[in-house]
């Protein structure tokens, strides 16, 4: 029962980035008393104690070698265990995953709670407590609904997790349950090594994703904030390691995400039968509006994520030289309209309207009283909904129209610079890679917490082939075993990294 010097000597003049750095075996107990002990009698007193005080800290043993084939094991099985639990959206139903995820949380003495937040809903919150609270927690998202799979389109069955040429093949092995088995089977590991962080790390694995998140992260974010109060950080889904057509990797990492702005168009008119029709009706004026939305372009905005990213494309591709100004280069006529004729580009630079539902008359011979639309707007930050609106009506140009908002809330960027993105990079360059800011067209659970103050990335530390991308909401979904358990190995580095930081 000894101390290192240099251990107890910052332990006592409270330098928390060496408190981080020490190994303390009786653990955060012993620390608490000690730091109390020191506040309360002061420091002159406290080193007039020094020699009593090293009775109560015993050296802690390095942290173990940590056995990462015996962890990807581990992971595969439950992210098969995890993928058999069906948790399609709708209904969602993912209360037995969240209790199987706390148990697994438990089994290693890492604190969990379930809470279910509709009938059958669920949700699940671990933490892997630090050293203290001098540094803010950093919180790992995922969730564990998923999308719907139709077995008669799949070569496996989709809630079976096969394992199949070396790849885990069903439902949510890359959306978003291996992530969070990723995220899981890290704080494990690290747990399980005696790694002490000097910051708390907050699994959280929300329902209703798939659905907008309202009685998923969205009812947390209302109902139970408290349990990540002392956050700064969120890790989610939206970006990973990914590579260029010529094969060089990078670590897209989603600043900003677009907000969506879905509308519904209601026109109105008299009702009657077809073969005596007027010269305008619900389903004419309605169809006269979606042309003037279909035919709209929103002007061009390059927003920083989106110029960053571009940027950085043309260094790892060698060009086009347009990419290195991307808001410059655009102001070129010529150059913008070939730039927008990829739809993901043309996307990544303007607001977008696309009509989606259509509803009329359910009898061919009846003229219906009304007819609506849906309208799946996607908004770039910083953009204003209503004056977004009030833009469409000019579009619209018929007063008749009725616009009812369906679905719209803050677009909200986190910061390129933070301990986060740091300790991201730094993972990256020990792979002689490099992390490209992006900002993604579609949106996740990220905003409920941007709007709350935390800096939210988007990134997952995984690689996927392209074959295995387009299995995320298509057919077909499957992970790699290696590369499941390369995350893992990756995941454990990044919390160590972000756990020395402050
Ligand atoms: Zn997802």
């Amino acid at each position: 029962m000894s101390v290192r010097e240099g251990l107890d000597f910052h332990l006592l003049s409270m330098k928390p980035k060496f408190i981080a750095n020490a190994r303390v075996a009786a653990g955060a107990g012993i620390f608490a008393a000690l730091a109390i002990g020191i506040a309360v009698i002061g420091p002159m007193a406290a080193e007039a104690r020094q020699h009593r005080d090293h009775a109560l800290i015993e050296e802690a043993p390095e942290p173990r070698p940590i056995n990462y084939d015996k962890l990807t094991q581990e992971a595969v099985a439950l992210l098969q265990q995890y993928v058999r639990i069906n948790t399609t959206n709708p209904p969602g139903d993912e209360l037995d995953a969240a209790k199987m995820l706390k148990e697994k949380f438990l089994a290693d003495g890492i604190p969990a709670t379930v809470w279910e937040p509709a009938p059958g809903r669920g949700i699940v919150a671990a933490r892997l407590r630090g050293t203290g609270r001098h540094t803010r927690a950093l919180v790992l998202l995922s969730h564990m609904d998923v999308v719907p799979a139709n077995p008669k389109e799949w070569q496996v069955p989709p809630f079976s997790a096969q394992i199949r040429d070396g790849e885990i093949w069903g439902r949510g092995t890359l959306d978003d349950k291996g992530p969070g088995v990723i995220e899981l089977m890290a704080m494990l590991a690290i747990k399980r090594a005696g790694i002490l962080l000097n910051r708390d790390v907050i699994f959280l694995a929300t329902g209703d994703e798939e659905e907008g998140g309202k009685i998923g992260a969205g009812w947390m974010v209302d109902h139970e904030a408290d349990v990540f109060g002392d956050a700064q950080y969120l890790l989610n889904e939206g970006g990973g390691i990914l590579s260029r057509p010529n094969g060089r990797k990078y670590y897209g990492v989603s600043l900003s995400e677009k907000t969506p702005l879905w509308l519904r168009l209601t026109a109105t008119g008299e009702a009657g039968h077809a073969a005596v029709p007027p010269d305008n009706t619900a389903v004419t004026r309605l169809i006269a509006a979606l042309d003037r939305v279909a035919a709209y372009r929103a002007p061009i905005r390059v927003v920083i994520p989106v110029r960053d990213y571009f940027r950085a494309i043309a260094q790892l591709d060698g060009g086009p030289p347009e990419f290195t100004n991307l808001a410059t280069a655009l102001r070129d006529d010529d150059f913008a309209r070939k730039f927008v004729t990829v739809p993901r580009q043309n996307a990544l630079v303007r607001d977008t309207f696309t009509p989606t539902v259509l509803a009329g008359s359910q009898k061919t011979n009846i003229i219906p009283a009304s007819a609506y639309a849906e309208i799946d707007g996607r908004l770039l930050p910083g953009d204003n909904p209503q004056k977004v609106i009030a833009n469409l009506r000019k579009v619209i140009a018929d007063d008749s129209i009725k616009i009812d908002v369906l679905l719209n809330f803050p677009a909200e960027s986190s910061p390129r610079k933070s301990d986060l993105m740091t300790a991201i990079g730094d993972l990256a360059a020990t792979e002689n890679e490099v992390v490209v800011p992006m900002m993604i067209a579609g949106f996740t659970d990220s905003h409920y917490f941007r709007e709350k103050g935390l800096d939210a990335y988007g990134f997952i530390p995984i690689e996927a082939t392209p074959a295995e991308e387009r299995g995320v909401h298509g057919l077909n979904e499957r992970v790699s075993v290696k590369q499941l358990g390369a995350a893992v190995r990756r995941m454990v580095t990044l919390l160590r990294l972000m756990g020395t930081r402050q």
